[in-house]
């Protein structure tokens, strides 16, 4: 119902959304609100060292914390009974692909028009060889001093709704970081918007050909094109006005019908 794709440097993942939709088994269906299931996996081939393909413990985990940021912004309570299904590829990692793919996700959830009352943005923070950094590569995650921070909000509220850390630092260094994320999550919300307006743009109807020389019949007064190119004023009618003479001459008249039907028996009847 709902896809996108989303390249943040050299991360490629790829998401789309069924939904909502009946839950299968059963069981799981919540009588008060939409189920969120998320399934964020790694391609076997998307880092340089072979990916165990079958899912691990840190797959259930992002799925899980990911799918509760999502929660937060969709209206669940509007789809009592349903599940929201979310799957998530990553074909290409080199860090931070919990928020890219998490980004990625809700802008997925909104293409598949499902009711949010905010996008889910994310961004991750940290810091390596001494330098305070947004948007950590896998070479400055593995800083020997690093510090790598993913953290999501509902943009509008600055909500947080997703709040992961590794490594150490001070009370002051994390209040720093969580401004700095607060601050540049803007740049990222405003991609997620753009993207949604662009594909929105982009399912508009093609143009039908001819369809101008309709619009102008339909419209009143309008210079038109005839065949040979020559300029011509119609003076045509406002469709939704209804004037009875306009059809006067093209109803049959009661004794052409009574003659019609003679001619047509041989006037035997
Ligand atoms: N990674 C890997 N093999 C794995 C899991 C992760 O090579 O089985 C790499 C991958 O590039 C990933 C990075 O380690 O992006 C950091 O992983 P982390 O668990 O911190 O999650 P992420 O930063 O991608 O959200």
């Amino acid at each position: 119902d709902g896809s996108c794709y989303l390249e943040w440097g050299q991360n490629k993942v790829l998401v789309s959304v069924n939904g909502p939709r009946e839950v299968l088994p059963k069981h799981q269906a919540n009588p008060y609100r939409a189920i969120v299931r998320y399934t964020y996996r790694m391609a076997a081939f998307s880092v340089t060292e072979r990916k165990n393909p079958r899912p691990g413990r840190r797959e259930s985990e992002i799925s899980k914390v990911s799918g509760e940021a999502l929660e937060r912004a969709i209206f669940l309570e509007r789809f009592p009974n349903t599940a929201i299904d979310i799957f998530v590829e990553v074909l290409d990692a080199n860090a931070g692909t919990r928020i890219a793919c998490l980004t990625a996700a809700a802008v997925a959830v909104a293409d598949a028009g499902i009711p949010m009352r905010d996008l889910v943005s994310g961004i991750t923070v940290g810091r390596a060889d001494g330098n305070a950094l947004i948007d950590l590569n896998k070479h400055e995650e593995d800083a020997p001093d690093a510090v790598d921070m993913a953290v999501a909000f509902l943009p509008n509220s600055k909500e947080v709704v997703l709040l992961q850390m590794d490594g150490e630092m001070s009370p002051k260094e994390f209040t720093e970081l969580m401004k700095t994320a607060a601050d540049n999550v803007e740049k990222v919300y405003e991609i997620q918007k753009k993207a949604l307006k662009d594909s929105y743009e982009n399912k508009k109807p093609a143009p039908v050909e001819g369809m101008d020389r309709i619009a102008a019949m339909h419209s009143m007064d309008k210079e038109m094109n005839d065949d040979s190119g020559e300029k011509v004023s119609m003076k045509t009618k406002d469709p939704l006005s209804f004037d009875a003479s306009d059809y006067s001459e093209t109803e049959l008249e009661e004794d052409t019908a009574d003659a019609e039907h003679e001619a047509f028996d041989g006037g035997k009847e």
